[in-house]
């Protein structure tokens, strides 16, 4: 059935099918000596087409990490929920990289806090790939497909590696009365911690929170999620601007992202409204689409209501989503970006303005405190202060000398930190590590029994064979 699934849905593969399938099938067969991982992201598809549909850092980290991993030798399956009956089951993305849409609840978009309920049948349709594939370590992503990841981790002899992107200690506050969902997610996020081989946290702020709030131990590495750097570059604004029909005369301020409450557009809105009459011509413009599976077109309702509250209409654009070939375009022709998020785990945003040398104002706060350096690349304000947004929109529109050095500083640290690549190298040592250990632990503890070769062959296919380091098997045995 496994196989009929396969191929049936290999000929009709979705849009980011760069190659015919079976130009893919047959360079998969080329390489058998790969070493296959699973990525598990149960509730945010990798293959989404960001361009129709709302995407999220979820979506673009997993499928960019999945990409990246496989150009450094891995053989790569993304595993997620399908939510459109239509949607072809197997999106391959490059040779060795492909998305897996699983059977789960129904075909289609469900409420957030229905999704917990459903992830036995994907650990079911899940277990069919594993038992074809014997991924030695799945990668997962987000507290739902965690619990996915311990059911594995508790039945087969794999290794777990967990990234949170966000966190429900942060997302509830204390003494608020929570719903039973939100409980079952701060315990299960807690039980990954502590029992995950590893977990990837994105910024060293990421790491003490999960010490500080969560639990003391677990063992968590930092790595920085990635931008792209072939899709996010400079250019000249004036083509960008000409691109856009905006004039060269209008500063411009840039919000890429969700309307979701705690991504903070009221304080830009109201921060844009504080801005000196002589930057009466400065325009906003708003960037991003709402998600029909949450309450969300409630909050550009609501954002709409104060812009018309204020009297901005004339001077604030709502542009809708736009996707990842079309970005770059925006962020080149903003002369700042503002993200003014309550909380923000990681913060994709700010790398791709600044790689594109657009200059960030953003929240002091979770991973943006990590990625935007101030006075260099941009500057930090307090979430939620609209006289600090408003101050600090304020400096970079009118001090065109800093704003100018900003510009120059900004894509030179995404470069030199945050490529995919990069990315995708420092996690192959984590999984490589953590893979090694796993081999020298079963060593210790179960001698390997000639008539039993069962753990012998599964710690040889364990590090993937065309990394340098594979000696580290040698080291351990
Ligand atoms: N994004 C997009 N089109 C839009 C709005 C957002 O492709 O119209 C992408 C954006 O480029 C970024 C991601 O969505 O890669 C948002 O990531 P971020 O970490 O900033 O926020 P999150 O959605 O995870 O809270």
């Amino acid at each position: 059935m496994l196989d009929k699934r396969s191929s049936a849905s290999a000929q009709s593969l979705g849009q980011s099918q760069p190659q015919s399938a079976a130009a893919h099938s047959s360079m998969r067969n080329d390489a058998p000596t790969r070493q296959a991982i699973a990525l598990i992201s149960d509730d945010a598809d990798p293959a989404i087409d960001t361009n129709r549909q709302e995407a999220g850092e979820r979506n673009i980290y997993v499928r960019r990490v999945g990409e990246a991993l496989a150009k450094v030798g891995w053989r790569v399956d993304m595993f997620t929920r399908r939510t459109d009956p239509d949607a072809p089951t197997v999106v391959q993305h490059s040779p060795h990289c492909r998305t897996i849409r699983l059977d789960a609840g129904p075909a289609a978009l469900i409420p957030r806090d229905q999704r917990f309920d459903v992830l036995p049948e994907f650990l079911e349709d899940f277990l069919k790939y594993q038992s074809k594939e014997h991924y030695p370590l799945v990668h997962t992503s987000y507290w739902t497909a965690g619990w996915v990841g311990l059911q594995l981790k508790q039945q087969h002899n794999l290794q777990l590696v967990h990234t949170y992107h966000s966190l429900g200690v942060l997302k509830y506050q204390p003494g608020v009365a929570r719903s039973a969902i939100a409980d079952r997610r701060i315990d299960i996020e807690q039980q990954v911690l502590e029992l995950a081989d590893c977990i990837i946290a994105t910024s060293p702020q990421e790491k003490d929170t999960l010490h500080q709030l969560m639990s003391a131990q677990g063992t968590v590495e930092i790595v920085p999620a990635g931008t792209d750097l072939d899709t996010f570059h400079t250019m000249p604004q004036t083509e960008a601007r000409q691109r856009l029909g905006l004039s060269s005369q209008e500063p411009m301020v840039l919000y890429v992202g969700r309307f979701d409450a705690r991504k903070g557009i009221e304080t830009l809105v109201r921060a844009f409204a504080q801005l000196p009459d002589s930057l009466h011509k400065a325009r906003l413009v708003i960037v991003g689409g709402d998600d029909p599976a949450q309450d969300n077109r409630q909050e550009r309702q609501r954002i709409e209501r104060i812009v018309r509250e204020l009297q901005l209409g004339d001077r604030i654009d709502f542009v809708g989503q736009v996707g990842h070939e079309r970005l770059p375009t925006y962020y080149t022709a903003a002369d700042v970006c503002v993200i003014p998020s309550q909380y923000e785990p990681f913060g994709l945003v700010a790398l791709e303005a600044m790689a594109c040398g657009t200059p960030v104002v953003a929240s002091n706060t979770g991973g943006l405190r990590f990625t935007v350096v101030p006075e260099e690349t941009g500057l930090l304000v307090p979430p939620e202060d609209v006289a600090g947004f408003a101050k600090a929109i304020e400096r970079v529109l009118t001090d065109q000398i800093w704003a100018q050095k900003l510009k120059s500083q900004a894509p030179a640290r995404v470069q030199q930190n945050f490529s995919w690549t990069g990315v995708a190298v420092r996690l192959s040592d984590v999984y490589r590590r953590i893979m090694a250990q796993s081999i020298s632990h079963e060593q210790l503890w179960c001698p390997i029994n000639p008539a039993e070769p069962a753990v012998a062959s599964a710690s040889a296919s364990a590090v993937a064979p065309d990394q340098p380091e594979s000696s580290t098997i040698q080291t351990v045995s």
